[in-house]
């Protein structure tokens, strides 16, 4: 057992909404090794460290600076006890087993608003949760809470406007209710779990897909991987007992990828449906192998960008002339701190011309090539024709192929490296789109040595050609299969 849970018997608010979705969650992640940061979340944090920062401004309050909890609670209570205080950020509580901090309160009549800050545009359940139990640890002790608020990001807010401008504020007094009673049974019930010597046994289901415990709970080949499953699917295979691939019996109802799925799993070879030459002969060459990079921030760093837009920094083209024939490259990357957009969309009409598939992995490409025409009337024309042109990669390995090593994932991080072995990511100093879009955010940054700036600039360029080089070499591995039959 790890010394944390021997020396402190308390949940903070994020670990009892995570230990509210999955114990084992919770205690997985409490008794594992310590999170690493790496840059991308760094940058994350220190975002909503700076949004935290604005939304206090004006408000004339005082700062629970305290990290200790103890000392914390005890300064909060000073401050909540003197009328000259309007309003306290950082304020500590504890109740029952839970401490939380509360992002802002201000006083209001004979109570307090509880403001919670997301840098979010829209109002999630998860912040519902969040402010709720917020409110129930300060009600609870003995501060009466007269209104809850969500201080999020305003999706109208445009460069150039004032930082009152950047959030909007949602009323959620009503739906932020908690039970009392609930609250405490959760509290125990974690805390007891966490005291254990191993893990709480949970039931599994779709929740787990998006954990970071995956691997750890879910075996290789479990019905669990299996693309887009339902709900009254896994209930089916449940009921009769079904927990692997292998065992789905060919009568039981699954769609035609699912069945591919099963079929590569059960005889471990790559399933090939036919057709696949058919699609692959739709494409016109030349063929441009095209991955974009973007970055999205909650301030935006340019004029005319909403709050956590996608603005497109790099691309990366391979072009294949003629089939079989020799792959030239070219690439774009914008290396300063102006707007990347109108350099970008001219380069890439440029580099494109007027003919040839344009050959993607996702919607990504079509979604930044949408937002380049509906920003710049005179180059929409020549744009919307590019969307005409592309071709999805990705949509031909989903409708036609699959691999046993693709573990239930059509993402190039899976295909390339199942059918191209010896081609990864492995080697590259940058090897996820996060990890790029915190690199380009150093590489403008007004601090960067220039030093630094062309290694960053070397590495985004290697990476962003990795993803165009994947597509060609995937294209190709479907080429041969096709000509195998
Ligand atoms: S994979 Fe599922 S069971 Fe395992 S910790 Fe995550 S949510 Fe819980």
């Amino acid at each position: 057992m790890s010394a944390s849970i021997r020396s402190d018997m308390h949940l903070n608010k994020s670990q009892y909404l995570t230990g509210k979705f999955c114990p084992k969650r919770l205690y997985l992640d409490v008794h594992g090794p310590p999170e690493t940061l790496d840059a991308a979340t760094q940058l994350r944090l220190d975002e909503g460290r700076q949004v935290g920062e604005w939304a206090r401004e004006g408000l004339g309050g005082v700062l629970v600076e305290e990290r200790g909890h103890e000392e914390a609670v005890k300064r909060t209570r000073r401050l909540m006890a003197d009328p000259g205080v309007s309003a306290i950020f950082e304020g500590a509580f504890e109740h029952g087993g839970l401490r939380v901090r509360a992002d802002i309160l201000v006083r209001q009549g004979e109570g307090w608003n509880l403001v919670e800050v997301k840098s979010s545009t829209s109002v999630k359940k998860e912040h519902l949760e969040d402010v709720a139990l917020t409110r129930h640890v300060v009600a609870s002790s003995g501060w009466p809470v007269a209104a809850c608020t969500l201080r999020l990001v305003n999706r109208d807010f445009r460069l150039g406007m004032s930082i009152e401008a950047f959030f909007a504020d949602h009323d959620v007094t009503r739906e932020a209710v908690f039970d009392p009673e609930e609250a405490d049974a959760t509290v125990h019930a974690l805390l007891d779990a966490l005291r254990g010597p191993e893990p709480p046994q949970v039931p599994t289901g779709l929740h787990c897909r998006s954990c970071p415990h995956y691997d750890v709970c879910i075996p290789d080949r479990h019905v669990l991987s299996l693309p887009r499953l339902s709900e009254k699917r896994l209930s089916e295979l449940r009921a009769r007992n079904l927990s692997r691939i292998a065992e789905i019996p060919d009568r039981f109802s699954l769609t035609a990828t699912q069945r591919r799925v099963r079929d590569a799993v059960r005889t471990g070879a790559v399933q090939v449906e036919s057709g696949l030459d058919e699609v692959l002969n739709r494409v016109t060459y030349p063929l441009f192998f095209l991955d974009f990079e973007s970055v999205a921030t909650g301030y935006p760093l340019y004029p005319d960008v909403a709050p956590h837009e996608q603005v497109p920094t790099q691309y990366s083209l391979h072009i294949l002339p003629v089939s079989g024939g020799l792959v030239a490259h070219r690439d774009f990357l914008h290396e300063d701190g102006a707007d990347p957009r109108r350099r970008l969309a001219e380069r890439l009409l440029e580099d494109l011309g007027d003919s040839g598939s344009i050959v993607v992995y996702s919607n990504f490409e079509q979604a930044r090539i949408s937002g380049l025409a509906s920003l710049f009337p005179d180059l929409a024309p020549a744009l919307e024709n590019l969307k005409g042109r592309l071709y999805d990669l990705c949509k031909v390995l989903q409708g036609y192929v699959y691999h046993p090593a693709f573990g239930g994932s059509f993402s190039i991080k899976r295909t390339l490296p199942a059918l191209t072995p010896g081609l990864d990511y492995a080697d590259l100093a940058i090897s996820d789109g996060e990890a790029a879009s915190a690199a380009y955010r150093e590489m403008i940054a007004p601090g960067t040595s220039p030093g630094r700036r062309r290694e960053i600039g070397r590495d985004l360029r290697a990476y962003c050609a990795r993803d165009s080089l994947a597509m060609v070499r995937l294209y190709e591995a479907l080429c041969q299969m096709a000509c195998r039959g």
